[in-house]
This record gives structure tokens, C-alpha cells and sequence, in this order.
């Protein structure tokens, strides 16, 4: 659990051949490290359209273990009537092992309700052994009104009540992702990410206890983070590594930020 967890999302920016072309070439610069670097990097997990994960899946063979690949969102059952949704299931039939679930993005354009989120996460982590990214983050009003700390308290436990009581033993990410900081460019001060880190490491441990929150669950930043500010966001004391948006669209930001996070 000590390595840091570098997240690419894509999002709808990528086409199948862009996602190819984009793996393909991470994969080259990781392979060209010297071995006694390699092995200090960060987890990577590219996550790709649903279109384009199985291309991706082998632009990355060489460097597999090293990289890893996530889908940006799917569905909590596993099958069934539920025309357009992806499977869980299916995701893992594919070889997938990360999921982001509620992004700000789906939560803002698709009604996604803490409810759902936390169905997904019940399912995902209970049913199919999934990695589940849960974003959480209050919007520019909710910080302006000084509730972000009740907002933020809200959707960790509404997205994590059905595994307080099993608590699986499996990883748990949680990417904190000020609305307003992304893809605007604004990310939050250092000494906000570190406060803000220790009041959800706090809400976890007294949802999950303090020995299980430290094993298993691991806490990101998200919010324009670029290959300028990566080190205030990634380096060794702060976090446990980042979810990068725009940035991990250009081959040499994301890479800075991968070898940041060593
Ligand atoms: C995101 O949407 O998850 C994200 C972090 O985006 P950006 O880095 O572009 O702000």
C-alpha cells in the first residue's frame, strides 16, 4: 500500500486510436527506465473510454503490473435489462480492476445521487472485487457557504454504509476533487489538501476504524493538477498520489507527474 496511484481520466477525449497511440507511448518511456528506477515508480491506471479498453489493455502488455487499466464509470448489477449500462461483471470478465464512481462530472450532468454511488461501491467492492475510485468534492457555492466539510462527510458515508459493517479486505481509493478546481485550472493551496486529507483519513476511521483506513484505504487529489504543480500534489508526505483529468491527455505532463510521485 506504500506505492503512490497515479489515475488517468481520460474521460470522452480520447478516440480508440488516440487511447492506443497514448498508451503505446507511456508504455515505451516506462520500458526505456533504468531497472533500478522502474521499480520506484507509482501505480498507474489509465482509464480509458469503454471503447477503447481492451486496445489499451494491450498497449500496455509490456509494461503490465507497472500500469494498470480502470473504467470511468458502469452500473452496480452485474446483468440484466438495463439497456446502454455497462456490466461490472463484464468489466471484470475483461480484465479491468479500478472503477471511478460518482465523478462530479456524472453526478453534475447525470443525476448520479450518493444513493446510487453507493450502490455501486456495494456492489463493486462486496460482489466484484472491483477497486472502486470514489470522487467526492464540494462545489465553488458550497465551499463559499463553509460546507464543505459537511458535503464531503455526506457522500463518504452515504458511498461507503453498506461496507462499514463487512469492511472487505480491499484496497478503497478516495480522490478528493474540489469541483471548481476541475479543469479550471484553480487547485487548491498545500496546506488545504493536507487539512482537507486528514478530515477524510478522520471520517474513515470512524466509519471504518483507524487499522483498516490505514491499510486500505488510500486518499488522492484531483483538480488540474499539471506537471507544473504535480509536486505539491504527489511528492512523498502528501497523499497518496493524484486523479489527473486534462493533463494525462498530453504524453509529457503525465508522465512528469508519474516521476514526481516516486
Ligand atoms: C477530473 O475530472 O477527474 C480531473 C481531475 O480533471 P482535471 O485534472 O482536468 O481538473
Amino acid at each position: 500500500m506504500s506505492k503512490k496511484l497515479i489515475i488517468a481520466n481520460w474521460k470522452m477525449n480520447f478516440s480508440v486510436a488516440d487511447s492506443r497511440r497514448a498508451a503505446v507511448a507511456l508504455a515505451a518511456r516506462i520500458k526505456k527506465l533504468p531497472k533500478g528506477v522502474e521499480k520506484d515508480l507509482p501505480h498507474v491506471v489509465l482509464c480509458p473510454s469503454f471503447s477503447a479498453i481492451r486496445v489499451v489493455q494491450e498497449a500496455i502488455l509490456s509494461v503490465r503490473g507497472r500500469v494498470h487499466v480502470g473504467a470511468q464509470d458502469c452500473f452496480w448489477n452485474g446483468k440484466g435489462a438495463f439497456t446502454g449500462e455497462e456490466s461490472p461483471v463484464f468489466l471484470k470478465e475483461l480484465g479491468v480492476e479500478y472503477i471511478i464512481v460518482g465523478h462530479s462530472e456524472r453526478r453534475m450532468y447525470l443525476g448520479e445521487t450518493d444513493e446510487m454511488v453507493g450502490r455501486k461501491i456495494q456492489s463493486f467492492v462486496l460482489e466484484k472485487s472491483l477497486i472502486p475510485i470514489l470522487c467526492v468534492g464540494e462545489k465553488k457555492e458550497e465551499r463559499a457557504s463553509l460546507i464543505r466539510k459537511r458535503v464531503i462527510n455526506r457522500q463518504i458515508i452515504s458511498a461507503i454504509s453498506a461496507i462499514r459493517d463487512v469492511k472487505p479486505k480491499r484496497p478503497f481509493v478516495i480522490a478528493y476533487e474540489p469541483v471548481w478546481a476541475i479543469g479550471t485550472g484553480n487547485v487548491c493551496t498545500v496546506a488545504d489538501w493536507v487539512a482537507i486529507n486528514l478530515f477524510i483519513q478522520a471520517v474513515l476511521k470512524s466509519q471504518l476504524g483507524t487499522a483498516y483506513t490505514k491499510k486500505w484505504c488510500r486518499i488522492l487529489y484531483g483538480g488540474s493538477v499539471s506537471g507544473k504543480n504535480s509536486k505539491d500534489f504527489v511528492s512523498r508526505g502528501v497523499g497518496d498520489g493524484a486523479l489527473v483529468g486534462g493533463a494525462s491527455l498530453n504524453a509529457s505532463d503525465f508522465y512528469t507527474i508519474i516521476r514526481c510521485a516516486v
